[in-house]
């Protein structure tokens, strides 16, 4: 295998990985660099046979791997996190060049936080229980494994995403079909060929995609689970589309989630914490902190922060180490922003950023919109980019309604320094998730997943980890 380090991926060869063997596509497609606007690569994409062939693979090694004990699923486990860790530099290296994130958040969160997942859920455990015993007999619940589980991924954080689908679904005797986004196969291709040899043929499959392949997938009768990333609107279809056969669905969607800063807050320690949970990524996280409401009297300092804050981020090429700030990661998204810049003139003030940067790539400086109404597109839709707004509110009851006024329900945060009072107002937020005084506090074993229409179930965790079983109760009368 030759190593992606300094290497020229325009002669690499990338594989599909499909019944354990590399497997070309059915047609190709070109992947392009977000920091520099360059294609870096070709990817296979599979047409709709080579995704049923996937799944049919998948199909016929659950009839094996779910009879395979824990120990081996566990060891199977083990060897892949510690090959990811292994090849953690090349890993992140392909995921700067088609995310187009920094380096350090590629290396020391995106990777680290794989490898830390797959090996907490390697250490899990779904043993069956007794639910009940009487005098006439007891009942048993088994955790039976559901067969084909889909993983349909975003081009986020993508490794991380497919790993943390992956562990469970493998562990609980479930085989995996994975599909990465379009624009972010490099990792996922990469990740199949060290996969290769560290699980049964058919156990973990990895497609390109050229955009067709996941109503491929979603509609296939064999697929059990569709474990989902991605948008509300996407995550709408894979409802539909899993309904003809009955498919369990876990949805981690969208997210508009609000940071409110509390009247005790002490403004110079939470603006820049929130300037970095707000832009974090050029702002494209589920979980980022997509609107601020701040009280009166802070609002024009706290503002001022944010610009100055803005104005100091120095865009450039996740390999450029004095960069701190990326590109839009591919095109499509790269023209919603320019919308999103166009609403913002119309709709507020911009203080900070506001137009397109010139060099090749996908940059839009980080984009702060003071004095705009709740009826703005800014406010209302989840703005999936380095534009953020600033609210203005006089009083806190009447801010954490505006808050809750979204049909999404993914995180959220208070910002303050009486830790109660801030408590109280997380009480009573509608979110899957809040924090205090900070935003996006993740661990293996807390389980994460929005409320509303921001998703459906969860992950991580136990509760994560059994989304990938089903109980079966077995009655046994005594003898
Ligand atoms: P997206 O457009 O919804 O795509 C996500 C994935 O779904 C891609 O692999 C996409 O591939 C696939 N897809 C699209 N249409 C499909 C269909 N009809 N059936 C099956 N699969 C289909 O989302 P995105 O633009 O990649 O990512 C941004 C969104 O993801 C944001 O809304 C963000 O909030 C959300 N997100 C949520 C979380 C979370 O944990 N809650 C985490 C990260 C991102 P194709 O493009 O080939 O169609
Ligand atoms: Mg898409």
């Amino acid at each position: 295998m030759s190593s992606v380090l300094n290497t020229d991926l325009t002669s690499r060869r990338f594989a599909q990985l499909i019944n354990g063997r590399s497997v070309q596509g059915a047609g190709t497609s070109e992947i392009i660099d977000p920091g520099t606007g360059q294609v870096i690569a070709t990817a296979p994409t599979p047409d709709t046979d080579q995704v049923h062939e996937a799944v049919e693979a998948a199909d016929t090694a659950f009839k094996v791997w779910r009879l395979s004990p824990a120990s081996e699923r566990r060891a199977a486990l083990h060897r892949i996190a510690d090959t990811v860790e292994e090849h953690a530099e090349e890993l992140a290296r392909l995921l700067v060049l088609e995310t187009g994130k920094p380096l350090a958040v590629a290396r020391d969160m995106e990777v680290e936080w794989a490898v830390r997942w797959v090996r907490y859920f390697a250490e899990q455990e779904l043993a069956p229980e007794v639910m009940r015993e009487d005098a006439d007999g007891r009942f048993e619940r088994h955790h039976e494994p559901l067969g084909v589980v889909a993983a349909i991924i975003p081009w986020n954080f993508p490794l991380f995403q497919t790993l943390y689908k992956v562990a469970p679904a493998v562990l609980a005797g479930n085989t995996v079909v994975v599909k990465p986004a379009p624009t972010s196969p490099l990792h996922a291709l990469f990740l199949g060929e060290l996969l290769r040899d560290l699980v049964p043929a058919g156990v973990v499959n990895i497609l390109g995609d050229g955009g067709e392949a996941g109503p491929a997938l979603t509609s296939h009768p064999s697929v059990r689970l569709v474990s989902f990333t991605g948008s509300t609107a996407v995550g709408r279809h894979v409802i539909s589309s899993a309904a003809s056969t009955i498919k369990r669905v876990v949805l981690e969607l969208g997210g508009n989630d609000a940071a409110i800063v509390m009247p005790d807050a002490d403004v110079d320690a939470v603006a820049p914490e929130i300037f970095s949970w707000s832009f974090f990524y050029a702002g494209q996280i589920c979980t980022a902190i997509k609107r601020i409401y701040v009280p009166d009297a802070l609002y024009d300092r706290f503002a001022e922060h944010f610009a100055r804050l803005a104005d100091e981020a120095k865009l450039g090429h996740g390999l450029d180490e004095e960069a701190t700030f990326g590109p839009i990661q591919n095109a499509k998204q790269f023209e919603r922003v320019k919308e999103y810049l166009a609403t913002a003139h119309a709709d507020g003030k911009v203080i900070a950023g506001g137009v397109v940067d010139p060099r090749p790539g996908y940059f839009v400086p980080p984009t702060v919109v003071t004095d705009v109404d709740d009826d703005s597109v800014l406010v209302r839709e989840e703005t999936f980019g380095p534009v953020r707004a600033i609210l203005r509110y006089s009083d806190l009851d009447d801010a954490v309604s505006r808050a809750n006024d979204t049909e999404y329900g993914l995180g959220g945060s208070v910002w303050g320094t009486d830790i109660e009072a801030a408590r109280s107002v997380a009480g009573r937020i509608e979110s899957g998730n809040v924090w205090i005084n900070t935003h996006v506090a993740a661990a293996p074993d807390v389980p994460f997943g929005g409320i509303k229409q921001s998703g459906v179930g969860a992950e991580f965790g136990l509760e994560g980890l059994k989304e990938f079983v089903e109980n079966k109760i077995i009655y046994v009368p005594n003898a």
